[in-house]
């Protein structure tokens, strides 16, 4: 594995850790106006998903699937964005936001212009309240996160969870 000295994926966890694999991390993204945004990084510097194979692809978009399955679960979104740029860090790794109608960018990409206030003359209070909403369930849904994470990731060396096992948990979070 090659480290990048001018890559701060690869010299720092970039977030607070929630599971960790040979592969791949899964963190808390720690952004203050979106409390249940998340990350999936590669371990090693790659560029593009184009550079990973076949079954690595795989077990990053499975990663991604079970962290958008656990927002769903915890959240309720009324839409979750899934965003792979790396325009500022080209290291692969995505993007996972639950958004609500009421945030305070939607339906821009967070990256985008907030909500103008004349469309939304109570929208940062709405947003605010939002926030406090979900801060309150962020806990056990980084706790569900380390758990289903585990469970399916922590035994193999594999990138790619075990198919049956992988789509029984995703229907059984998104069903209950
Ligand atoms: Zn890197």
């Amino acid at each position: 594995m090659t480290a990048h000295t001018n890559c701060p994926l690869c010299q720092s966890d970039g977030g607070l850790v929630l599971f960790r694999n040979a592969f791949l991390r899964v963190i808390d993204a720690q952004e203050a106006d979106y409390p249940a945004f998340t990350r999936v990084i590669l371990n090693r510097h790659v560029q593009e998903m184009s550079d990973l194979n076949q079954a690595e692809r795989g077990g990053l978009m499975s990663a991604v699937y079970l962290v958008e399955a656990l927002q769903r679960r915890h959240f309720q979104p009324d839409k979750i964005n899934l965003a792979q740029l790396g325009n500022m860090v080209p290291h692969v790794h995505w993007h996972i936001i639950a958004r609500f109608t009421d945030d305070k960018h939607f339906p821009n990409p967070i990256w985008g212009a907030p909500r103008e206030a004349a469309n939304a003359p109570d929208g940062e209070h709405e947003a605010a309240r939002r926030n406090a909403h979900i801060r309150q369930r962020v806990p056990a849904y980084h706790e569900d996160i380390t758990q289903s994470f585990t469970a399916l990731l922590a035994e193999t060396t594999d990138p790619v969870p075990e198919q049956t096992r992988f789509e029984q948990t995703l229907h059984r979070i998104i069903n209950g």
